[in-house]
């Protein structure tokens, strides 16, 4: 029979629960479960927070001081496929003039084709290769070349240096795509790289 508009069910439940609870004889007080103390503090309203709200990836955060942050925010935000293409403008309903590669204007600027699939485009990562006298990694895609510095014998300077080149060289391709749409004067292909080695060693960005 229900009691109280609460079903036998629940009711049972419920007595279950109680029955298990040891009161003390103690005065009533306010704790705070999320600390392992007891007691408030902001660290554990943080992770609880991080733990329940912010997503986790299956990849560490690339990080370089050698380049502005700004760069080192781009290069996250092509991992998570989350910078704003024209195709993808064009399926949010963005209005853009075309949603074709800057580069070679035969395929839809998506981020796996204008960092890595265009053959105009890609040619910068040879240029890097021949550069630092390295081999390119076998299938050349975005995540093959974030990947690339794990398969190069350098030194630990070397490896940061090359690193602020990649993370240099994939922000030289974006300010490109962009300049075509919103530069006054349109950019060239041919000095990308050029621009690549120039912000390298003046870190004019
Ligand atoms: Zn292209």
């Amino acid at each position: 029979m229900p009691r109280g508009g609460i079903e036998e069910t629940q009711w049972l439940s419920f007595l279950e629960v109680v029955q298990g609870v040891q009161l003390q004889q103690v005065p009533d007080r306010l704790g705070w479960t999320l600390d392992s103390s007891d007691s408030f503090s902001v660290s554990s309203v943080k992770y609880a927070l991080n733990s329940g709200l912010v997503p986790s990836g299956d990849r560490g955060t690339r990080w370089n001081n050698w380049v502005p942050i700004k760069l080192n925010i781009l290069v996250w935000r092509i991992q998570l496929s989350s910078i704003p293409t024209r195709e993808r403008l064009s399926i949010r309903g963005v209005m853009v003039p075309s949603i074709m590669c800057p580069g070679c204007m035969v395929k839809a600027e998506t981020i796996e084709h204008i960092f890595a699939g265009c053959c105009d485009l890609r040619d910068i990562w040879g240029r890097v290769a021949i550069w630092w006298g390295l081999s390119l990694p076998l299938q050349i895609s975005v995540q093959s070349i974030i990947n690339w510095l794990e398969g190069v014998n350098l030194s630990r300077g070397q490896r940061k240096a090359f690193d602020a080149i990649i993370i240099t060289s994939f922000w030289c391709l974006w300010n490109f795509c962009n300049s075509t749409i919103f530069g006054m004067v349109l950019p060239k292909k041919s000095v990308i790289f050029d621009d690549v080695v120039e912000k390298s060693f003046f870190l004019d960005f």
